[in-house]
C-alpha cells in the first residue's frame, strides 16, 4: 500500500524537529546574518547540536535497545526536512551525517562496529565524520572507478602485527573534521585490488596520535559548517579498528542508501523554505495597487516553487520507503535520483526566490540568496550532479 500521510508518531517527530529548528538553529541563523560567517562555527554550534542530539535527533536510526529511536528512513526523511529548512548546512553536516554512519557501522556488522555503537550510545552528543576523497584523487573516482586498481583512494592502510598503520591525506572537504568524536576513513588496504574490494573502514577517535586536522576550506555558504583536510602520519590502530569485512568499504557504503536520502531531505527543506520566503514576500510587496504575488509574472514563479516542493519532496518519500522495502533499488536509482532532484528543485526555487524579491534578493538582509548559495553546495557535496545522473543511468541501461 502506498500511504502518504504520517502517522501520528511521526507527526510528533516533525513537530519535535521543527520546534527545535526554530527555537536553536534559527537564532543562530539570524545571529550570523548579523555579524557574518564565523571563523571557526563549531564552538557556536557545539551547544545547539547537543540540545538536538538530547531530543534524540541523531539517534533516530539506533536500535531501541542502544536507547535508539528505530526509527525508518521515513522517520529521518520528516525530521530532516524541518532542519534543512532552517539550515540545510548545519542539518545535513551535523544531523544527517551523523545519524547515518551509525547505520553504516551496524551494516558492516562484526564486533568492532558492535563496539562502536555502544560507545556511540553512551555519548550523547558525538558528532561523527566519515573520509573517503583526498587532495589528489577526483571524488568521482570512488564512483567511477570500476576495476581498474590505479584509480580511487590512495591513503594506505598496512596491517603490523599490533594492528594497522594508516599513512596518507584526505582533501579538505571533509565534514566535520576537527569538530568529529571519530571519523569513519576509508582506506586501501589491497593497492593491487580495485576500489571494490581494495577499500575499508577503519574508526579513528579524534586525538589518535598522528591524526591532524589540516588545511579548512571555506565554501561559498553553509557559514555554520566545518570541512578541512585530516593528514595521518603513520597513525598507529589496533586491528579492531577496522569495521566491517577487509576490503568491504564500498559494499557497506553502498548497503547504506539512507546516507543521500537524508542529504536530499534537507534540501527538501531548502527547497521549501525558499518558496515560503518568495510567497510571503509576494503577499507584502505591492505594485500597481496590489501585492505582486497577484501579477501573473509572479503568480507562476509562485506556483512552479510549489510544484518543485512536492517534485522533491515525492522522491525523497518514495526513495526513503525503498530503503527499507527494496534497498538495492533505492541504492543504484532511486536514492540518487532523489538527491540530484532535491538539489536541483532547491537550487531552482533559490533561483526564482531571488527573481521574486526583486532587488532584495539579491541582499543579505534577506534570505533568497543565502538560500541559493547553499543550495549550490549540494551540486557537488555528496558526488556531483552528473556522476548521479551516470550512475542512473547506467542502472536503467542495464539488463537484470
Ligand atoms: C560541502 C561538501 C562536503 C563534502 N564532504 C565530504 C566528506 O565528508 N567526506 C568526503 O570524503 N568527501 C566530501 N566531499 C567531497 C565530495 O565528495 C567531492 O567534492 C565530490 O565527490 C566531487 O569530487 P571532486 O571535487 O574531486 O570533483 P571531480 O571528481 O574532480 O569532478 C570534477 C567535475 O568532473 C566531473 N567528472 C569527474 N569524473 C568524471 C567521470 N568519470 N565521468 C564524468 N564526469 C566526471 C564531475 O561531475 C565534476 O563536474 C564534500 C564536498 C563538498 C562540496
Amino acid at each position: 500500500m502506498i500511504g502518504f500521510t504520517p502517522t501520528e508518531e511521526q507527526q510528533q517527530l516533525v513537530r519535535t524537529a521543527r520546534g527545535y529548528a526554530e527555537r536553536h538553529i534559527r537564532p543562530l541563523v539570524e545571529r550570523v546574518k548579523r555579524d557574518g560567517p564565523p571563523a571557526d562555527p563549531w564552538p557556536l554550534v557545539q551547544p545547539v547540536f547537543a540540545e538536538g542530539a538530547a531530543l534524540g535527533l541523531t539517534r533516530l536510526f539506533l536500535a531501541p535497545d542502544l536507547g535508539g529511536m528505530g526509527g525508518s528512513c521515513l522517520d529521518a526523511v520528516l525530521m530532516l526536512e524541518e532542519l534543512g529548512a532552517a539550515d540545510v548546512g548545519l542539518a545535513s553536516d551535523y544531523f544527517a551525517l551523523t545519524a547515518c554512519m551509525p547505520l553504516m557501522a551496524a551494516r558492516a556488522g562484526g564486533a568492532s562496529a558492535e563496539a562502536f555503537l555502544r560507545r556511540f550510545a553512551d555519548a550523547p552528543a558525538m558528532v561523527l565524520a566519515g573520509a573517503q576523497s583526498e587532495p589528489d584523487v577526483p571524488g568521482s573516482e570512488l564512483m567511477m572507478a570500476g576495476p581498474d586498481p590505479a584509480f580511487g583512494p590512495k591513503l594506505s592502510a598496512l596491517e603490523s602485527p599490533d594492528g594497522w598503520r594508516l599513512t596518507g591525506r584526505k582533501s579538505a572537504f571533509i565534514t566535520n573534521a576537527g569538530a568529529a568524536d571519530c571519523y569513519f576513513i576509508i582506506a586501501r588496504t589491497d593497492p593491487a585490488l580495485p576500489v571494490f574490494s581494495g577499500l575499508s573502514i577503519f574508526l579513528v577517535p579524534a586525538g589518535t596520535p598522528g591524526l591532524t586536522v589540516g588545511r579548512k576550506t571555506k565554501l561559498i555558504g553553509w557559514p555554520l559548517t566545518t570541512h578541512a583536510e585530516l593528514v595521518l602520519d603513520d597513525v598507529r590502530l589496533p586491528a579492531d579498528a577496522l569495521i566491517g569485512t577487509r576490503g568491504g568499504a564500498a559494499m557497506t557504503f553502498a548497503s547504506v542508501p539512507e546516507m543521500p536520502v537524508c542529504l536530499a531531505a534537507c534540501f527538501v527543506g531548502l527547497a521549501r523554505a525558499a518558496f515560503e520566503h518568495a510567497k510571503g514576500y509576494a503577499a507584502d510587496r505591492r505594485s500597481m495597487g496590489q501585492p505582486i504575488a497577484r501579477h501573473q509574472a509572479v503568480a507562476l514563479k509562485l506556483a512552479e516553487m510549489a510544484v518543485n516542493v512536492e517534485t522533491a519532496r515525492l522522491h525523497v518519500w518514495q526513495a526513503a520507503a525503498a530503503c527499507a522495502s527494496d534497498p538495492m533499488r533505492a541504492a543504484m536509482l532511486l536514492a540518487p535520483m532523489a538527491k540530484a532532484t532535491a538539489v536541483d528543485m532547491a537550487i531552482r526555487n533559490a533561483e526564482l526566490a531571488v527573481q521574486v524579491l526583486g532587488g532584495y534578493g539579491v541582499t543579505a538582509e534577506y534570505d533568497a540568496g543565502r538560500y541559493l548559495a547553499d543550495a549550490w553546495i549540494g551540486w557537488s557535496c555528496d558526488f556531483t550532479r552528473d556522476v548521479l545522473h551516470l550512475g542512473i543511468a547506467q542502472a536503467v541501461t542495464d539488463d537484470g
